[in-house]
């Protein structure tokens, strides 16, 4: 179960660092996660730094912006490394759309929390085809808390883990994403499946 951190300001050198995950499928809501924790660390006074890879570009360039419309400020980066030298001093780390970074990330993730960060990430845990969606599966273990949020499955309304692509597009990353995929259960996805 994951349990937010004491919000009150100590000193960052008194602090101890964490990683927290948030992942899922598409409409999974985890961005809208990775917000709601940003908005109460803002709320508590702590120093928050948003990042995302500058490769998603569906709505505003600097923005993550969830489907709901809600919008939290971000800098776009193109290289994990870009972040340790954006961070500063500043108490939360939120990455979003983890998943497009590569495993240098890992790296950039570990070095955060030992500073005494919170980093919480955000990110597909499964591709088109439902394999594990690197670098995810190694930042998931090394997280302490790792919250699985699940979609409804657009076909027969069960909880859904899965991203049904609907276009046949070849490579992994395509953007825009209601009109190219679906969220599916796990029965309907392997029905569903090209
Ligand atoms: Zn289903």
């Amino acid at each position: 179960m994951f349990i937010e951190p004491s919000l009150n300001s100590r000193r960052q050198s008194e602090r101890k660092g964490q990683i927290e995950v948030i992942c899922g499928s598409m409409f999974s809501g985890k961005t809208e996660e990775l917000i709601r924790r940003l908005t109460r660390a803002k709320l508590a006074r702590q120093k928050v730094e948003i990042f995302k890879p500058s490769v998603d570009k569906r709505y505003h360039d600097s923005d993550v912006v969830s489907h709901n419309e809600n919008t939290i400020r971000s800098t776009p980066v193109h290289f994990a490394g870009d972040i340790l030298l954006l961070t500063g001093d500043c108490d939360v780390v939120g990455i979003d759309e983890t998943q497009f970074f590569d495993e240098e990330i890992v790296h950039v993730v570990q070095l955060l929390a030992n500073q005494g960060k919170r980093v919480i990430l955000a990110g597909l845990d499964m591709d088109f085809e439902g394999k594990p969606f690197e670098p995810m599966p190694r930042l998931m273990a090394i997280a302490e808390y790792v919250t699985k949020v699940h979609a409804i499955c657009m076909k027969c309304g069960e909880l859904a883990a899965f991203s049904l692509r609907l276009s046949s597009a070849k490579e992994k990353v395509v953007l825009g994403e209601k009109e190219s995929y679906e969220a599916r259960c796990r029965k309907c996805f392997l029905e569903d499946k090209k």
